[in-house]
């Protein structure tokens, strides 16, 4: 299936970096230039350059050169970085520097079908960020086996995931993506996220996922 937010993230073998999809200045105040450069150009690099090693150490083992007994270590290191490619590219595509745009068509109804009401949803993904340990992520997204819209919370990028399940919008609340500017106000920067969320992208993502029935 091509899933939009991830056709830049591998190429010629290799996962790589993708652009991203709007100027460094976009989402100032909520997230200087400064914060979006070195989350972007450093954390979020540092993560694919952590998958293509853990990836090109799982190739070794299954051709044989690295013995099995490294798979589980070497597994664990791909689920961390190549878990951080996938929610950083998505974060970028979530976000939008135009304020104040609500979920539209499908997963309007999605939304209040799954959690009441917009507003309920919006009390959820907040809650579950701030209620992150240390560091991690909100995440709305696809249950595979119910195939209902859920709001998770995952430690670091990778624990406590559901296997199979879609992420649709996700919200970073690792230290890295706030602290230049709201120091520890993450309570601030989650309630910017949320006037700051690509909607549209999100109602993409969401009719990509051809498995919601409500
Ligand atoms: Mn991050």
């Amino acid at each position: 299936m091509n899933c939009i937010y991830l056709t830049h993230g591998y190429a010629d073998g290799h996962y790589v970096l993708p652009p991203l999809p709007y100027e460094l200045s976009e989402l100032e105040p909520f997230v200087s230039e400064k914060t979006l450069l070195l989350h972007h150009d450093k954390h979020h690099a540092g993560y694919v350059a952590g998958a293509n090693a853990a990836a090109d150490e799982l190739r070794r083992i299954n051709s044989g050169v690295l013995g099995a007994e490294h798979a589980a270590c070497a597994t664990q290191k791909l689920a961390f970085y190549l878990g951080g490619h996938i929610l950083h590219t998505l974060y970028w595509h979530n976000l939008t520097g135009c304020l104040g745009g609500r979920p539209s068509r499908g997963l309007a109804t999605a939304i209040e079908c799954s959690f009441g009401s917009f507003d309920s949803f919006y009390k959820l993904f907040v809650s579950v960020a701030l209620s992150i340990q240390g560091s991690g992520w909100s995440v709305l997204g696809v249950d595979p086996v119910s195939k209902r819209l859920m709001v998770c919370g995952i430690c670091r990028h990778q624990d406590v995931l559901v296997p199979g399940f879609r992420p649709l919008l996700a919200c970073d609340v690792w230290e890295h993506a706030y602290y230049l500017t709201w120091q520890n106000n993450r309570t601030g920067y989650v309630e910017a996220f949320m006037q700051h969320i690509n909607w549209d992208n999100v109602t993409q993502l969401f009719e990509q996922s051809c498995y919601y029935e409500c």
